[in-house]
C-alpha cells in the first residue's frame, strides 16, 4: 500500500520561498504534523508491516481469553518510554490503550463518576450527575465533547475557578498540564471533600515543557499524538492506580467497541521501543572511531528534535510579537528538565496570543487568512481578544504564518 501524503514531505525553512502561496492557513486543530521530517528520515527503522493473515482475531492471544485486546508488547512499550522519560509512574499501575486520549477521557470519566456516585451515595440509585469541571481556559473538546454525548451519569459544568462543591458531594476536576491553550503548568484548584481528579498530561513531555518529576496521580492520560505526532494512529493510554477503575475502563471499552485497534497498538509498540531505545542507549554508545554508527544513533532523538524546533519557532514567534507591539505571548520561566539534564524553557505545542487593542482578535486572523481558534471556545469567561495558534504544524506553513503576521502594519491593530 502505497500512502500518499504530501505533509510527509520534507518542508524547507526558506520563509522566502513562501511568498507568493495565498492558501487558508489551518493553525486551527493540534495537527503535530511537524514531526513528519524527523520520522521521514526513520522510515526504514521504524515501519511495520502487517501481513493479510495477522492481526485477524478480536482478542490478541486467542488461546488465552484476552477480552480487553491490549498488546502486552504495547503495554511494555508505554511503561519503558515512561521510565526513560522519567515522566510518569507506571509500575504497579494499569495501563489502558484507547482510540486517542480523546476516547479514553469520556471512559474514564464514565468510570470515575460511576465510583464516586457509589462512594459518596452507597449506591448507585441516585440520579445526579456528577459535575465535571476544569479550569478556564480550558481544552475546549473537554466541554464540547461532554455535551455532545449528553451522558446521564456526569455533566459538564464549567470553569472549576469558580465550582463551588456542597459539602462533601461528589464532582471530577479536570487538570491539564501543561495546559491547552495556554502552557501553562498546572494543579488542581477545587477544595472539596468528594472530588475526584483527572489528569489529561498529554502535553507532559520534554520536548514541551520541563519534567521535574515522574507525574503520579490516580488517573493520567496520554496519548501518541503529542508524544511522537503519530495523531493519525488514534492511540492514547491511560494510566490508572485503581484496579476498580481499570476494570470499570476496560469493560466500556470492551462493549462499546470491543478492544482497542490492534493495528494502532502494533505501530505505537514499534515506535515507542525505537524513541526509548534511542536514549536508554545513546547515553552510553560511543562508537570507536571510523567504525559505522548505527542509525538509530546518527538522528537526533525525537524530544531533542521537536524541543529544537518549537524553541526555534517560538522565538521567532516572540521577536514579531514585540514589533508588532500589541500582542501578547505568555512567559514562562525556565526549569530543570531532568531529562534532558540541564535547564530548558516551556515552548508549548500551542501559542495563546492576546490582542490587546480589539474586541475580537479573530477579526485579525481572519484577514490574514490564518484559520485560528477563538478565546470563547475555551471557557465562557475567557475574552475573544484571545486566540490559540498551533505551534505543530509543518515549517512551510507556520513560516507563512510568520510572514504574513509581520507583515501587519501596527496601524491595522491599534
Ligand atoms: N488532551 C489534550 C490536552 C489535547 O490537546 C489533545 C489533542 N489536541 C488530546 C487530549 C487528544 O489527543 P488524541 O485524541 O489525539 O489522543
Amino acid at each position: 500500500v502505497t500512502i500518499i501524503n504530501d505533509k510527509n514531505n520534507d518542508t524547507t525553512n526558506d520563509l522566502n520561498s513562501a511568498n507568493d502561496d495565498n492558501h487558508l492557513i489551518n493553525l486551527e486543530k493540534g495537527d503535530p504534523t511537524m514531526f513528519c521530517s524527523y520520522w521521514k528520515k526513520l522510515d526504514n527503522e521504524c515501519s511495520v508491516t502487517i501481513k493479510a493473515s495477522e492481526l485477524i482475531s478480536y482478542t490478541i492471544n486467542h488461546k488465552e481469553a484476552d477480552f480487553f485486546g491490549q498488546m502486552p508488547e504495547f503495554v511494555e512499550a508505554v511503561k519503558r518510554v515512561h521510565r526513560v522519560v522519567g515522566n510518569a509512574v507506571t509500575e504497579g499501575r494499569y495501563v489502558i490503550g484507547g482510540t486517542g486520549s480523546s476516547q479514553l477521557f469520556l471512559v474514564a470519566l464514565r468510570a470515575l463518576a460511576s465510583s464516586v456516585r457509589k462512594t459518596t451515595n452507597g449506591s448507585n440509585s441516585s440520579n445526579k450527575r456528577i459535575p465535571v469541571v476544569c479550569a478556564e481556559p480550558y481544552y475546549s473538546f473537554y466541554k464540547e465533547a461532554m455535551e455532545q454525548e449528553k451522558s446521564e451519569l456526569y455533566e459538564w459544568q464549567g470553569d472549576a475557578n469558580t465550582f463551588k462543591p456542597e459539602s462533601n458531594n461528589p464532582y471530577i476536576e479536570v487538570v491539564t498540564s501543561p495546559n491547552n491553550p495556554d502552557g501553562r503548568s498546572r494543579k488542581p484548584v477545587v477544595k472539596g471533600e468528594g472530588g475526584v481528579v483527572m489528569y489529561d498530561l498529554a502535553y507532559y513531555w520534554p520536548q514541551y515543557t520541563p519534567i521535574t518529576s515522574p507525574a503520579d496521580y490516580d488517573v493520567m492520560l496520554f496519548t501518541l499524538s503529542k508524544t511522537t505526532g503519530h495523531a493519525g494512529s488514534r492511540m492514547g493510554w491511560a494510566i490508572v492506580k485503581d484496579q476498580e477503575i481499570a476494570k470499570k475502563m476496560k469493560k466500556q471499552i470492551w462493549l462499546t467497541i470491543i478492544g482497542s485497534c490492534q493495528e494502532g497498538q502494533f505501530r505505537a509498540t514499534k515506535i515507542l521501543q525505537f524513541v526509548a531505545d534511542r536514549y536508554e542507549h545513546a547515553s552510553y554508545y560511543k562508537p570507536p572511531n571510523n567504525m559505522y554508527v548505527p542509525k538509530l544513533f546518527q538522528i537526533e532523538g525525537v524530544f531533542d528534535y521537536g524541543h529544537r524546533i518549537l524553541a526555534q519557532r517560538w522565538e521567532k514567534l516572540r521577536a514579531i510579537v514585540q514589533r508588532i507591539g500589541v500582542l501578547s505571548l505568555p512567559d514562562f520561566s525556565p526549569g530543570f528538565c531532568n531529562f534532558f539534564q540541564k535547564p530548558t524553557s516551556s515552548v508549548p505545542a500551542f501559542a495563546w496570543v492576546e490582542c490587546k487593542t480589539v474586541e475580537d482578535a479573530e477579526q485579525i486572523t481572519k484577514k490574514l487568512k490564518i484559520k485560528t481558534r477563538i478565546g470563547s471556545r475555551f471557557g465562557s469567561s475567557v475574552s475573544e481578544r484571545f486566540i490559540r495558534v498551533s505551534m505543530m504544524g509543518d515549517d512551510h506553513d507556520f513560516n507563512l504564518f510568520l510572514e504574513r503576521l509581520s507583515s501587519l502594519a501596527t496601524m491595522e491593530l491599534s
